[in-house]
């Protein structure tokens, strides 16, 4: 079907002017009724977050999603042009995408004035009706809603105070469509004021000059809670005319974490090469939420679920580096792996003030040490690990480099009695390849050195417990730890 060029021709289809909100509503009950998935992509929040933002969206309320970083609250808002009409009528060249039928602009409403109904109509798609702002303390109402532009007004032969003669910003030309401001809280006071107007009365001063603009926009914001609950950081009118808070928050359960990182990370490479054992994609969840509980880290900013999704695509390359150089057949992550993805963890984390001292790396290895212990205790709980421990206290070792060819490792796992027939746990047998036996075999020694039962050193070697390694290389920690102890007695 043709779509109407004309105001004439749109009347004639039957078309009928609507808020942008009354839009959303509409689509959003057909979409419920029909059953479909709202939010496509976004896991966890099933039975939390979008029923709430559904209710908002049902109620016509402007929205904020309160969150720390890494919660989806960009995604989900991005999302919200599903619930627009896919196109939609507008007069041809306005800059305010007006509404054909109902022109704000005065430019428009001159010309509707002047033409009548031959003025041309053009359609966008839902795609350019999302306009959204990260605010940072240097927006001004020029950026945001405009600026009386004295060229315009010279060249027209328009007063500087006519409407004629505005430049207009960022939230004018979202006008009938959705406009998101992230980080609403680094907005300065003035331009929440200004803002405020707008969404309430449809006025504004630019420069002193009251100006007209009575848009339709649905206005949808994200903060980081602790900043929005701060006294004065928000102007109280602004709160009230929001109409819901909804909190967004982490992944409740590690397989629901996993699900997350499994969907966002980029891990299919060579597609049937790869194999990523559940332990290890468990062990690279739990870094994340061990982290969120981690008093060394920064509570306020959070631990964001970019995380793990950039540790677990690092940790496959590592893989598909040793794969690749020794020509395996197979590509399958191990915890060393995970070691050696530091430089995809450390960046994601805001430390305290203990936690700087000790750095970033260092308390990113007590974070994976943590997570294996975890992971080590769901899968192998309750198994009898005494023989293979033994092995290393009779004074056996062995050293398990990331770089090593599966094959060439095998040899030497083997030789620990006990531990290859306690992979049967982690569902790897005798005949599996190489690449998955050693990676099992490697995670069985990780944990029992997470859990202190042998001891492993910078190189790699696992030996016998605790005491030999406290020799080896405790001794650079204790020195550093009393250290920070003392210069904290001092502060
Ligand atoms: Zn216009």
């Amino acid at each position: 079907m043709k779509k109407p060029e004309t105001i004439k021709a749109l009347k004639v289809s039957g078309y009928a002017p609507q808020t942008v909100k009354q839009e959303m509503r509409r689509n959003l009950v057909c979409m419920i009724e029909r059953g479909e998935n709202l939010f496509p992509g976004i896991v966890g929040y099933e039975k939390t977050v979008l029923p709430q933002i559904e209710n908002a969206m049902l109620s016509g309320h402007d929205f904020i999603l309160l969150g720390l970083r890494g919660q989806a609250k960009t995604r989900i808002l991005r999302q919200l042009v599903r619930f627009l009409d896919e196109w939609t009528p507008a007069i041809e060249g306005c800059e305010l995408n007006d509404d054909p039928l109902n022109p704000i602009c005065p430019a428009c409403k001159r010309r509707v004035s002047l033409e009548g109904d031959q003025v041309p109509v053009r359609w966008i798609h839902r795609d350019e009706r999302y306009r959204e702002k990260l605010a940072t303390p240097d927006v001004t109402i020029a950026d945001l809603i405009g600026d009386i532009d004295p060229i315009k007004a010279a060249r027209g032969g328009h007063e500087l105070s006519s409407e004629f003669t505005v430049h207009y910003g960022l939230l004018p030309r979202a006008n009938r469509g959705i406009f998101a401001i992230n980080e609403l809280p680094d907005l300065a006071g003035k331009i929440q004021v200004g803002l405020f107007n707008i969404m309430q009365e449809g006025d504004v001063q630019i420069k002193g000059y009251p100006i007209r603009l009575a848009l339709d926009v649905a206005i949808v914001f994200s903060a980081n809670p602790e900043d929005y609950t701060a006294r004065g950081k928000i102007i109280t009118p602004l709160k009230d005319r929001i109409g819901s808070e909804i909190r967004t928050h982490y992944p409740a359960t590690v397989e629901e974490g996993i699900a997350i990182t499994a969907q966002e990370a980029w891990i299919q490479r060579d597609g049937s090469r790869l194999h990523i054992p559940k332990y290890v994609q468990e062990v690279i969840e739990r870094i994340a939420f061990a982290a969120r509980d981690d008093k060394k880290i920064d509570k306020r900013s959070g631990v964001s679920q970019r995380l793990p999704i950039s540790a677990i695509e690092n940790v496959v390359s590592n893989a598909e580096r040793r794969a690749l150089t020794h020509e395996e057949k197979f590509i399958v992550p191990r915890i060393s792996d995970i070691y050696a993805a530091l430089p995809a963890i450390t960046g994601k984390l805001e430390l305290e003030y203990e936690g700087e001292m000790k750095g970033a790396d260092f308390v990113s290895r007590e974070l994976i040490r943590t997570a294996v212990a975890k992971a080590f205790d769901t899968y192998l709980h309750g198994v009898n690990m005494n023989q293979v421990v033994q092995w290393f206290d009779l004074g056996g070792e062995i050293q398990l480099s990331d770089n090593a060819a599966a094959q060439d490792v095998l040899e030497g796992l083997r030789q620990i009695q006990g531990l290859m027939e306690k992979l049967g746990k982690l569902n790897v047998n005798t005949k599996d390849s190489a690449e998955m036996q050693v990676s099992a075999a490697e995670f069985v020694l990780e944990g029992l050195h997470a859990h202190k039962k042998i001891g492993r050193n910078e190189e790699r070697v696992f030996t016998a417990g605790e005491k030999p390694v406290k020799i080896a290389e405790k001794p650079v920690f204790e020195r550093d730890d009393s250290e920070f102890g003392r210069k904290r007695g001092f502060n």
